[in-house]
């Protein structure tokens, strides 16, 4: 394929292969190198884009060759039952965007050591909580949703390596700003120094600006 440059996990390039997709769209072609790199990422990029390869390519790369982080202490074991500890969390507006990246995180993910799950709002959060138990190193989520099981302790963001914005621009507009920045900013949440964080938006207004001055660091601007 010609997804191979820079390198990507052998199981992630047949996943892609299984998925169909042949030659990187721009988007996928330029975030490979910068994410692979390290570097945060404020990407202008539009639905259709192929922006969730985008991050998805670098991001599970890296966690298939990191493996899984150990379990330090027993007692983290017995929490564990009861709360899901996500490596990578992405955060989109509406359920039909959470259920996209969802399936194309499955996708990429099979035979992984990474377990996706998916929560919105108006669904039954009961449902969700039982699936999170069943473990949970992907996270894609509504901010609504997120905070209501944050709050409800069924979500630590302590072990967050990936934080993903996608649509921010779109999340801003419907009034998501407060939760994003309490999810963001809250105590839980690794400070930016100990996270990859990268933004997607159709758009780079005032308000994104400055999200992206609070949540990046030193990034790199994209516009495909
Ligand atoms: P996205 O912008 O990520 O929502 O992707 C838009 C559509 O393009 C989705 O249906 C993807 O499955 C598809 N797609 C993304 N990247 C590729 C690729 N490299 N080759 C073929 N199809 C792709």
């Amino acid at each position: 394929t010609q997804f191979t440059s820079p390198p990507l996990d052998e199981l992630l390039l047949e996943n892609i292969k299984l998925s169909r997709f042949t030659k990187p769209t721009p988007v996928q072609k330029y975030s490979v190198p910068i994410v692979s790199n390290h570097r945060d990422l404020m990407a202008c990029a539009q639905t259709g884009s192929g922006k969730t390869g985008g991050f998805l390519f670098p991001v599970l790369s890296e966690c298939f060759q990191t493996g899984p982080a150990p379990i330090e202490v027993e007692s983290e074991t017995v929490f564990r039952k009861h709360r899901a500890y996500p490596t990578i969390l992405v955060m989109a507006p509406t359920r039909e965007l959470v259920s996209q990246i969802y399936d194309e995180a499955k996708k990429f993910a099979y035979r992984s050591w990474m377990r996706p799950c998916v929560v919105y709002g108006g669904a039954n959060i009961r449902d969700q909580m039982e699936d999170l138990i069943l473990g949970c190193d992907l996270l894609v989520a509504t901010p609504g949703r997120l905070s209501d099981l944050l709050e409800r302790g069924k979500i630590s963001l302590a072990k967050i390596k990936y934080l993903i914005l996608d649509e921010a621009d779109r999340m801003l507009d419907m009034g998501f700003e407060p939760q994003i920045r309490h999810i963001v900013q809250g105590c839980d949440m690794p400070s930016v120094n100990e996270r990859h964080t990268l933004m997607f938006s159709a758009t780079f207004p005032r308000d994104i600006q400055l999200l992206a001055k609070d949540f990046l660091k030193d990034y790199i601007f994209l516009s495909v």
